[in-house]
């Protein structure tokens, strides 16, 4: 089958039939609903890009599994350079489309298994890594996108899955047969779910003896019998069913709710069943893949958002103005710092014993935390350049009116010879980057919320090293 373009992908998800509600409809054509057809273009742009002549030595590699050329974002890393390809290549996606482009959750998975699935089999015997090599090579032949089913709903946050009053607040097997397993639970915030041909469950947290129903990883394809996608609200998503104001013309970014309502997974899709001290690996190695890829992607948002004030610094007749020019340089640094972190984080990378590379933990983390604070930091900059309009600018729908358009026209003119639709325009980008509750909730909760990345930091800092060195500058022996 080999590598799809933009538009095998798209006719791809045509074959799928999930079961989709939205905004409290059944919707049966999900490829041609403009909202979340925005999201498929999104990932749309991991197949566009690994076609760009200029892309393809980043995006597109030979894979040591199938012998063939295949997207890097269906390649676990099994070396130095694979991670840092990661970090390049969410950036220059997260470029092209200015948002959130939906496939690196799936990677993410993908490289967290590579390595889990192996030592479960050393300690076990279990069949869980031929699983995983056997799913990534269809995963590669026919250019799938996956999506990351992580997030638990959790019921009440101070209990764990068998305290709860209801046993289903974290997805749960509820029936084991000879040719797989039935479960039965909700994924949340699943972001990309109807860009992707495969839905990959790994657990959400650490699990004790008694949880074994919940330590579960397994991958099936999104349209399951029994999965239901139930698409979030977000806050600029009517601009899309509207077909004005998206200000992102081309890509936009959905994260439905996953109810998997007595699903069936076939044996050989299975990675991990029961084995609750592995529960914890899967959660680190997953979270701390994805803080590095949102690292990646976010400095590329970082710079289209730089983007955006600059070209309304041109647009405003502001582009002289020193203190702007300090905060592009103050968006600047933050994108660069994030970027640094995680190529640094692949840089300290190693070989695990199944022969597939990880990350430096503590560095990804260290990138989610600032990315956490600083690209909030960032959004505040480009609306304190970019002016007021990024709040309360008037539709398309007036400027194109009869009678008051050619006045608001008028009255929104910038700089001489800026045409006033390109000010519009831009404004109007400024507000999907800043505004929509998709992305830049992610910033702050995606792949974990930051309390959790400051206690992986804790967790796998060696705090007696420091002590050692601090004693022994004091003259204090032993
Ligand atoms: C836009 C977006 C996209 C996302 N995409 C995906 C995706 O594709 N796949 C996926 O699986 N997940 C995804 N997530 C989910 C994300 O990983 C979770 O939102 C995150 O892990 C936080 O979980 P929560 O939202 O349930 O919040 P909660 O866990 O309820 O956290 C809320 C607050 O309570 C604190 N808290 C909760 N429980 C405890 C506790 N026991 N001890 C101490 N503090 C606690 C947290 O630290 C935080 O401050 C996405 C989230 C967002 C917002």
């Amino acid at each position: 089958m080999g590598l799809m373009t933009k538009n095998e992908y798209i006719e791809s998800l045509r074959k799928l039939h999930p079961v989709v509600y939205m905004f409290g409809e059944r919707i049966t054509n999900v490829v041609d609903n403009p909202r979340l057809r925005a999201g498929i273009e999104a990932t749309g742009a991991t197949f566009e890009v690994a076609g760009m002549e200029q892309y393809k030595e980043l995006a597109v590699t030979v894979s040591p599994l199938i012998n063939e050329p295949v997207n890097r974002f269906t390649l676990p890393p099994s070396s130095i350079s694979d991670l840092v390809h990661r970090v390049k290549l969410n950036r220059t996606v997260a470029n092209h489309v200015g948002t959130c482009h939906q496939r690196c959750t799936g990677l993410d998975c993908l490289s967290a298994l590579s390595i889990v699935t192996y030592d479960i089999d050393q300690k076990y015997g279990t069949p869980y890594y031929q699983n995983f090599i056997d799913f990534v090579k269809h995963m590669q032949k026919h250019d799938l996108v996956g999506n990351a089913g992580v997030t638990d709903v959790k019921g009440d946050r101070a209990k764990g899955p068998t305290d709860q009053a209801d046993d289903q607040m974290y997805l749960k097997i509820v029936e084991r047969r000879p040719d797989g397993i039935v479960v039965s639970g909700a994924k949340v915030h699943q972001t990309g779910s109807l860009s992707a041909h495969e839905i990959i469950v790994l657990p959400t947290r650490a699990f004790k003896k008694g949880d074994e129903d919940y330590a579960v990883a397994f991958a099936i394809p999104s349209d399951t019998e029994g999965l239901i996608h139930v698409v979030g609200r977000s806050s600029l998503d009517n601009r899309e069913l509207e077909g004005v104001d998206c200000g992102n013309v081309r890509y936009s970014k959905n994260c439905p709710t996953l109810i998997f309502n007595n699903v069936f997974v076939p044996k050989h899709r299975i990675f991990m069943c029961g084995e609750t001290e592995f529960a914890v690996e899967m959660v680190i190695k997953f979270s701390s893949f994805h803080r590095q890829s949102h690292g990646g992607c976010k400095s590329g948002k970082i710079d289209c958002m730089i983007g955006a004030s600059l070209a309304l610094m041109d647009y405003n007749g502001t582009s002289k103005i020193s203190h702007h020019k300090q905060k592009i340089i103050d968006m600047i640094y933050r994108a660069e710092t994030l970027y640094g972190c995680c190529l640094a984080s692949s840089y300290e990378g190693r070989s695990m014993p199944s022969g597939a590379y990880f990350i430096d933990t503590i560095l990804s983390n260290a990138s989610k935390i600032h990315e956490g604070k600083e690209l909030s930091e960032c959004i505040r900059l480009m609306i304190d350049i970019c002016g007021g309009f990024v709040a309360d600018m008037p539709s398309d729908k007036d400027f194109n009116h009869p009678e008051i358009g050619p006045m608001l026209k008028r009255y929104f003119k910038g700089a001489d010879g800026v045409p006033v639709e390109n000010r519009i325009k831009m404004f109007r980008l400024v507000e999907k980057m800043a505004m929509e509750s998709a992305d830049t909730i992610s910033d702050i909760h995606g792949g974990g919320s930051p309390e959790a990345h400051r206690v992986t930091i804790l967790r796998e800092s060696n705090l007696e090293s420091k002590k050692r060195a601090a004693r022994r500058l004091a003259g204090i022996d032993g």
